[in-house]
């Protein structure tokens, strides 16, 4: 083993972590903004998207929101814009990973 892969162990050791740890993400990608992340190594992502209804004529907006996992190497606050992953079902209600941090509620 070599320096720089024992000091990236160092930094996360956690196996669920996309980058860091062997957790496989695939399948569908998505941004989102974090609304909360009270919860311990989650994050509850706000997702808006838009659906036509063909008898009215009219697109209507819908919210979801999506619990995912949220590694401490990455730790997304509120207010954050991040990028979600499906992964393999990590808890009852988690499913998806936050991958990457597109814009932080502080810039
Ligand atoms: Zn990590």
């Amino acid at each position: 083993m070599n320096r720089k892969t024992r000091d990236d162990c160092l930094e996360c050791k956690d196996p669920k972590c996309p980058i860091h740890g062997n957790l496989k993400t695939h399948g569908y990608q998505m941004e989102g903004i974090v609304v909360s992340d009270r919860a311990k190594k989650t994050a509850i992502i706000q997702r808006e998207y838009t659906t036509f209804l063909n008898k009215y004529e009219r697109s209507l907006r819908n919210t979801s929101r999506i619990a995912a996992y949220n590694p401490e190497c990455i730790n997304a606050k509120i207010g954050d814009i991040v990028s979600i992953s499906g992964s393999r079902r990590l808890s009852k209600t988690k499913s998806f990973v936050v991958t990457k941090i597109i814009k932080k509620a502080s810039e």
